[in-house]
């Protein structure tokens, strides 16, 4: 697939050309939101000892990183030839396996959750100040594409881009979290607190098993972080749209569609008429709705015992997404005899925007301190972030590669927006947060 033309959004090249005045002004923001935390002394090393200004660090974690955006985009290709579609068990312990030994030789200690479907994966660093709460970060390992896209679709690099099936979403997050773990390692540090990494094998389903598995870890963190895609300029992701997938099963009677045409109901016009309706119901804003997908009956002569559809719908407000799927669920059949069910398969909260945004703020300084310029927005995809900003949490997602085409042929990655990605990643971990919550 050819890459896209467009030249690189210019927030997010490395820093060249910038004047220091240009990088004090970025850095004011900055020095006022770390200042809040208090200065700790770091338990081991003199890298970190002064990051409140920061001096030394900026430059070591900007040349590491580029040191390493090699092995992070090899180990990308790598992840990626293997592949992982949602719901094939094997294929996705097998890229379980192989990621849980990346992470563990950047000193992860590394735990398998059984799951039907596919393991998911708890990985726990541990920080400079154990007593602290951690950081999360989340993300899946599963991909939307079947096995065998890879035989017309290799991955492969061309004009600075990586392509092939689910390099974006998110083989990438999952290397350049490796390879910032990977950064402070070569560097002999650890993270400023501790920090837990869950991947999911079912996050492209709505994630019905993973869920449970990442709502466990959200009491205790400190804040959340996602590795999925920024949008296609790079911008993190500060709140998203609620998401439910919803399956329709209608039942009917079936009946010899000539000789007994009226003893029979017709589950496939039942379907259809109900699809009409749903369609008024959702007319409404900051609601969307896909069927996604429709089935039923056997054959012509047949009367129609048996439809369903498949629904995904999004939502831009709790109250959308309550009072539709309130709806859905009193929905009752319009033909004498026929039965109608709706039944939520999958349903991420929606994750409201917060105005004021202290974690996005220590990013950007972060990122200005890097000599890159970040800012972040909502986005319309939902993923397990969602249930993390639905509860009020600081959280950000977006903080995986760098490209476009999710879902799509046409996906890849920038390749030379991985070193600026591992320096912010390594940044994020090393340096202490700003107090991101009123006290309660
Ligand atoms: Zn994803």
């Amino acid at each position: 697939m050819s890459p896209q033309s467009a030249a690189a959004p210019a927030g997010h090249t490395e820093a060249v050309g910038r004047t220091e005045a240009d990088r004090r002004t970025e850095t004011a923001g900055r020095t006022e939101a770390v200042g809040r935390t208090p200065a700790r002394p770091p338990a081991v090393g003199v890298a970190f000892a002064d990051t409140d200004a920061l001096p030394g660090l900026p430059a070591t974690l900007h040349s590491k990183a580029r040191t390493l955006r090699g092995a992070v985009r090899s180990r990308c290709a790598d992840l990626a030839r293997i592949e992982s579609p949602t719901g094939d068990s094997a294929r996705l312990n097998a890229l379980a396996e192989e990621l849980g030994a990346g992470y563990a030789a950047t000193g992860a200690q590394v735990r398998r959750v059984p799951n039907e479907a596919g393991d998911h994966l708890v990985m726990d660093w541990p920080g400079r100040d154990e007593s602290l709460a951690p950081l999360l970060v989340v993300g899946h390992h599963d991909t939307v594409w079947p096995v065998g896209t890879l035989a017309d679709w290799p991955v492969e690099e061309r004009d600075g881009a990586l392509t092939g099936p689910g390099v974006l979403d998110m083989k990438a997050g999952l290397a350049l979290v490796e390879g910032a773990f990977a950064l402070l390692a070569d560097l002999g540090q650890r993270p400023h607190r501790p920090v837990r990494l869950v991947v999911v094998a079912d996050e492209e389903l709505g994630s019905p098993d993973g869920r449970k598995l990442v709502e466990r870890q959200l009491a205790g963190a400190a804040a959340v972080l996602g590795l999925e895609p920024p949008h296609p300029d790079g911008s993190l992701k500060t709140a998203r749209r609620g998401s439910s997938r919803v399956r329709l099963t209608v039942t009917g009677r079936e009946a010899h569609a000539g000789n007994d045409a009226a003893l029979g109901i017709s589950a496939v016009d039942e379907l259809v008429d109900q699809l009409v309706l749903v369609r008024g119901l959702v007319n409404q804003p900051g609601t969307e709705l896909n069927a996604g997908r429709i089935t039923g009956g056997t054959r012509a002569n047949v009367v129609a015992g048996r439809a369903e559809a498949e629904l995904g719908l999004r939502f831009a407000t709790p109250e959308a997404q309550r009072r539709t799927l309130d709806n859905l669920a009193h929905l009752t059949a319009l033909r004498p005899g026929a039965k109608v069910r709706a039944e939520v398969l999958s349903s991420r909260p929606t994750w409201p925007v917060r105005p004021a945004n202290p974690l996005l703020r220590h990013v950007r300084s972060l990122a200005a301190a890097l000599g890159q310029n970040l800012d972040g927005a909502p986005a319309g995809g939902a993923g397990d972030t969602n249930i993390a900003g639905a509860r009020g949490l600081p959280t950000l997602d977006g903080l995986g590669a760098v490209g476009a085409g999710p879902h799509a042929r046409h996906e890849h990655i920038r390749t030379d927006q991985l070193a600026p990605r591992i320096a912010l990643l390594a940044a994020l971990l090393a340096v202490p947060l700003p107090r991101l919550r009123e006290r309660a």
